[in-house]
């Protein structure tokens, strides 16, 4: 659902799941807009967010991601979900790879979510240097 500004401008709303810590929020949004032509980033946060969907970490709450992220669905029309994990992660303090696989698994969480039919699911990898990677 694309709505328009007063100039007739398209906009376009995407979802960022990712977690709480504050040095990846402007590098996912950037990354997003840019990525996908998105006007505005819906943010959903729980800490260590990719261990939090993947199952992995009690930390968070993945039911309260999943109706915020609905909100972003249904409410702004994002057809856009990235689901992240990052660096240095207080919330879920596991290795890289271990990461990788965390967001792979909350990938397919996300994608399992009621209402994501036409709603594209991706994940990335925030590096140490704070850049977006692609996972799947
Ligand atoms: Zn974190």
């Amino acid at each position: 659902m694309a709505g328009t500004e007063g100039n007739g401008a398209p906009r376009t709303f995407g979802t960022s799941v990712a977690c709480m810590d504050g040095r990846i929020q402007e590098p996912l949004r950037a990354w997003m807009a840019e990525r996908f032509g998105l006007t505005y980033v819906d943010v959903v946060t729980q800490p260590g967010m990719d261990g939090v969907l993947a199952g992995s970490t009690s930390l968070g709450d993945a039911e309260l991601a999943r109706k915020m992220a609905g909100i972003s669905i249904r409410a702004h029309g994002s057809k856009t979900v990235v689901v992240s994990g990052h660096h240095d992660c207080a919330g879920n303090p596991v290795s890289r790879e271990r990461h990788v696989e965390d967001i792979k698994k909350a990938v397919d969480a996300a994608k399992s979510w009621d209402g994501m039919d036409g709603v594209r699911v991706m994940g990335v990898w925030v590096n140490g240097d704070w850049q977006v990677e692609q996972v799947t």
